[in-house]
């Protein structure tokens, strides 16, 4: 039997239109670097964002499904793009500014984008690649910038170059959407690479609406129109983690750093603009505290901070703590649009009784289903104890990867189990009451004689003293245990800790057999495209010799 129930299309569309009627009053700040912010209302956002439509539409002729890609910071604009290229039917295809040129280069090829939308500011990061873009016609820019080396090699090229603001000025602010079907693709965002090329995610309006509506749930970011969400984490990182989409559903103000990421921007804007809540990768983190224990500043306004994309260090969670600013913890990924988890403990638990749950990953949210699949492909128990891949599906997890406009989806075996789960190539355990904790990427396990070294239980016990600043540790060769812990670490200005004092402190909390016999004090651990320690870097280093 059939329900009768409306079928409304669960449209980025729809998102737009109430954004900007219902919350036409919220705000999108964007930092400019001077005395005053920019500050633009969500109903202007949302009627720029329907020019902006206009203007792809009758004067670029972007057509269904033509992939416009956006080089952009976390502005307006870069909102007014999130919301016009779906809406009329294109596909969104936000680029990772911080990616090796010849990474951007196959991932705007292999999307085959058409336009490029740029802030100004990129322009000396898009310019040399321009020629080795073959698919691209159109490049809008937007904000500040020296233009003339764009339009010189762009008129050589054939390539059309446009000025934002006078692209969209004058156009109609309302639009005929078309009533699209919520399976299509809305957006696309590449997996940042990390073995191989990248990888395509294609995310449908469906899969941006129900993530949306799970972000604002109370068990994950749970924001209101009474919130200021500082959103750090880019919007090219998986569409800053579904912020913009899931902030126009409820009227939460965005505020936005634009290219000022450095702690001492951040710090002026959250101690003149107050926000409520902020999103970012633990480095970020890491960066602000360090300023804000050199040059105090009020951060009391954080009620609440998302902080994800790689493990929080529960020394991190406890500094914040005490600043009066409360870390909750997120796991997600790119193939998980990225709400995967969110680790606020179980009700009525006392502060000292919440922190174990704290420093797990969190629990999933109804949308996401998961199991744990053990070395023999055997689903292993939820006890706490029992660790291996984790696996996950879910209405927003993807299923396959992109591999053309008409070509059959790919689905890796090592990425896809044949029952069709996300492999996440994350390891872990899952408590009975399902709160997950990850114990590494299944590639960064140290398999030392037989046994699991956790390389990110040891990274948490070194960043817990209270000299160190950073610390990474990978697997190196061992001839006789096959595989050993290398630490890295970077200590905090003026520190004269030595191996030696590291070690002890270490042993404290640590087993002895997995204590690392190497060790390097470097300036700063190399960092991925997106923040996250890069181990595939620290591992060459350490072969050819550069950290003996
Ligand atoms: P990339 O694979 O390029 O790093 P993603 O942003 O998709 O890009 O990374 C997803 C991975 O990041 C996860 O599979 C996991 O290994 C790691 N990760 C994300 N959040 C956390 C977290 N809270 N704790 C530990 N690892 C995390």
């Amino acid at each position: 039997m059939l329900s009768t129930m409306q079928d409304v299309p669960l449209l980025v569309t729809r998102i737009l239109q109430h954004g900007m009627t219902i919350h036409g009053k919220s705000q999108v700040t964007t930092w400019t670097g001077e005395a005053e912010p920019h500050r633009r209302s969500f109903a202007e956002v949302g009627a720029r964002a329907t020019q902006l439509a206009h203007a792809l539409r009758d004067e670029l002729g972007v057509q269904q499904d033509d992939r416009v890609a956006t080089l952009m910071w976390n502005n307006a604009e870069h909102v007014e793009a999130y919301f016009a290229i779906p809406s009329m039917g294109a596909v969104l295809h936000t680029l990772n500014l911080r990616l090796p040129p010849e990474q951007l280069v196959f991932i705007v090829n292999h999307a085959a984008d058409r336009v490029v939308l740029v802030n100004g500011t990129l322009l000396p990061l898009l310019v040399p690649l321009l020629p080795h873009l073959s698919p691209v016609e159109h490049v809008v820019v937007s904000g500040p910038g020296d233009r003339s080396a764009l339009e010189e090699l762009a008129a050589e090229r054939g390539v059309r170059v446009h000025d934002y603001e006078t692209l969209i000025a004058g156009r109609p602010r309302t639009y005929d959407w078309p009533e699209l079907d919520e399976r299509q693709a809305a957006a696309m965002c590449y997996t940042s690479g990390t073995t191989g090329d990248p990888k395509g995610v294609v995310y449908s309006h469906r899969s941006i609406y129900l993530h949306s509506m799970q972000v604002n749930m109370t068990e994950s970011m749970g924001l209101t129109d009474c919130d200021t969400s500082l959103i750090v984490v880019p919007q090219f990182h998986v569409n800053a983690w579904g912020l913009p989409h899931a902030t126009f559903m409820t009227g939460v103000n965005m505020l936005m750093p634009d290219r000022f990421l450095q702690p001492g921007p951040l710090a002026e804007m959250i101690e003149r603009e107050r926000p409520t809540h902020a999103a970012a990768v633990p480095t970020i983190w890491q960066g602000l505290l360090a300023e804000v224990t050199a040059n105090p500043r009020d951060l009391s306004s954080m009620q609440r901070v998302t902080i994800g994309g790689s493990a929080c260090p529960p020394s991190l969670m406890e500094a914040y703590d005490r600043l009066g600013v409360r870390l909750c913890h997120a796991w997600g990924m790119t193939e998980t649009s990225p709400l995967g988890t969110m680790a606020h403990p179980p009700a009525g638990l006392s502060a000292e009784e919440e922190w174990p749950y704290r420093i797990t990953q969190g629990r999933f949210p109804a949308g996401v289903e998961a199991r744990l699949v053990g070395p023999g492909g055997d689903l292993l128990p939820w006890d706490g104890t029992s660790a291996g891949e984790l696996e996950v599906r879910g209405t927003w997890i993807a299923g396959a990867y992109y591999n053309g406009p008409d070509a059959e989806p790919l689905r890796p075996e090592d990425k896809f189990s044949a029952d069709g789960w996300l492999k996440t190539g994350d390891v872990g355990v899952i408590s009975p009451d399902g709160y997950l904790t990850l114990t590494d990427r299944a590639k960064d396990v140290i398999k030392s004689g037989g046994e699991w070294i956790s390389s990110v239980e040891l990274e948490n016990a070194l960043m817990a003293h209270p000299e160190v600043a950073e610390a990474a540790v990978v697997a190196v060769p061992d001839e006789k245990w096959g595989e050993r812990p290398l630490a890295t670490v970077v200590l905090k200005e003026g520190s004269k800790a030595d191996y030696g004092a590291l070690r002890a402190f270490l042993g404290r909390s640590v087993a002895k057999w997995q204590l690392p016999e190497r060790w390097a004090l470097v300036e700063a651990v190399p960092k991925t495209s997106v923040g996250k320690f890069d181990k595939k870097v620290i591992r060459r280093q350490y072969a050819e010799g550069a950290l003996d």
